[in-house]
């Protein structure tokens, strides 16, 4: 087996599980980080029965089962009670679950691996620049400093990639009109809604979600995650606006929801995110992989990102050590990986206007169809393969050990 030299610019999810599964193989790896503490951001993420497999792949699985916390399923309601949805993982299998995390206890469990397979970090390098030179690849930092030579560069710098910019053929790159902030609380003692993302909407307009995710490393308190819809360009309105009168807004919606709001004392207990539709005609260029959010982009609505940052850096390290030529690896891990991406990318644009825009329409056909499809046995398994990041296609779908290259099939 041939060792290349690789570098991995972003320590996020794909850069740190993409840097772990090629060192895992043998590669020099080497990440670059533009951050000079790297921490995670953001606050909490669901890890799909997708994401599950491709962290037991790297031996992860364990860690995150113990500070992650179980759900059954998700549901989502109308300002009046009403159940829009209702989905059980379980209807796939009795193994079926999605894990509920705190974006640092994924952050802590993936670092925590790198360091112990020795994988160096250059923190505070803002990588913005990349060449190629005697068949190698050069990446060179926001001060014009260069690294390398290597083998194969990985870009896992996420939504606002500069290397994806220069080197892709990018054929969408759309921001959302709507994003949300975020904030994590301990977790209500009294919060009947414990294995579940649980979800309260007014239209299409409003939306608060609360998710339980479990511990953080070192700690035992259960927390939960809580996010509420806001347009892009009302971030900064909101930040000067009173903030016990956003309280009084949310509990309003969502009576239940006090416990956890009464909890944030001011603004900056919540931070704001936005996102943006990517995608790329191929996830490569020549000694040049995308993975993650620099690969291709979405809203979290079927909170798939960080999974399909996590199937991809397994894939490609498996296409790397299959295929004796990096671009034939490279040709073969956008192959594997083109229908499963392609689905999500276009489902989450399709769904999200029915939960975050500013159409009436949308907010009221969503109440309207959405209960009586899940009503549906062929319907509400579609649903749950959806939620469950199991579908390549409309009517396709895979076992998450298929898609994350394992070749005992397990039936769903
Ligand atoms: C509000 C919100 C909720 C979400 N909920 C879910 C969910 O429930 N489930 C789910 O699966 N996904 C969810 N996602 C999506 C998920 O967070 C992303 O898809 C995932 O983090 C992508 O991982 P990544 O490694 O590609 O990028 P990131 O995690 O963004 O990491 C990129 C890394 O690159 C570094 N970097 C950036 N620029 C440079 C540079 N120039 N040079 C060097 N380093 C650089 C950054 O500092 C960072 O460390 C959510 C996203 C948002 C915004």
């Amino acid at each position: 087996m041939r060792t290349l030299e690789i570098a991995v610019c972003g320590s996020g999810i794909g850069g740190l599980a993409s840097a772990i599964a090629l060192r895992n193989f043998g590669h020099n790896v080497t990440i670059f980080e533009k951050v000079a503490l790297p921490r995670p951001v953001g606050s909490g993420l669901i890890l799909q029965p997708t994401g599950q497999s491709a962290l037991a792949r790297l031996g992860l699985l364990g860690p995150a089962l113990t500070h992650s916390r179980t759900l059954r399923g998700i549901a989502g309601h109308t300002s009046t009670g009403r159940t829009i949805f209702d989905i059980e993982y379980a209807a796939l299998g009795p193994d079926m679950f999605g894990l509920g995390m705190h974006r640092g206890a994924l952050f802590h469990i993936l670092d925590a691996e790198r360091e112990r397979l020795g994988i160096p970090i250059a923190a505070a390098a803002d990588i913005t620049s990349s060449s190629i030179a005697r068949d190698k690849r050069l990446i060179a930092d926001a001060a014009g400093m260069s690294r390398g030579a290597y083998d194969l560069v990985i870009d896992a710098t996420g939504l606002h990639s500069s290397l994806r910019k220069a080197h892709a053929v990018v054929v969408l790159d759309k921001p959302y009109a709507y994003g949300a902030v975020w904030g994590v609380v301990p977790e209500p003692s009294e919060w009947p809604h414990k294995h579940r993302l649980t979800q309260r909407y007014d239209g299409a307009k409003r939306m608060a979600g609360l998710l339980p995710i479990g511990h953080l490393p070192g700690t035992t308190q259960p927390l939960s995650a809580f996010f509420w819809s806001l347009r892009v360009v009302d971030f900064a309105a909101w930040r000067s606006s009173d903030f016990a009168g956003w309280r009084n807004e949310v509990t309003a919606l969502w009576p239940a929801a006090a416990p956890v709001v009464e909890q944030f004392s001011g603004h900056s207990d919540l931070a704001a995110a936005s996102y943006a539709d990517v995608w790329l005609t191929v996830p490569y260029a020549d000694r040049l992989a995308f993975v993650g959010d620099s690969a291709r982009a979405a809203s979290p609505q079927l909170g798939q990102g960080a999974n399909l940052a996590l199937v991809d850096a397994v894939i490609l390290a498996d296409c790397l050590d299959a295929h004796a030529k990096i671009d034939d690896a490279l040709v073969a891990y956008a192959e594997f990986r083109h229908s499963h991406t392609r689905f999500y990318g276009l489902a989450s644009r399709w769904l999200t206007p029915f939960f975050q825009s500013d159409s009436r329409l949308a907010g009221s056909i969503r109440d309207a169809c959405f209960a009586p499809m899940a009503r549906i046995p062929y319907l509400r398994r579609e649903m749950i393969r959806t939620l469950s990041g199991l579908k390549t296609g409309i009517v396709t779908h895979q076992s998450p050990n298929r898609l994350v290259g394992l070749k005992a099939d397990q039936p769903v």
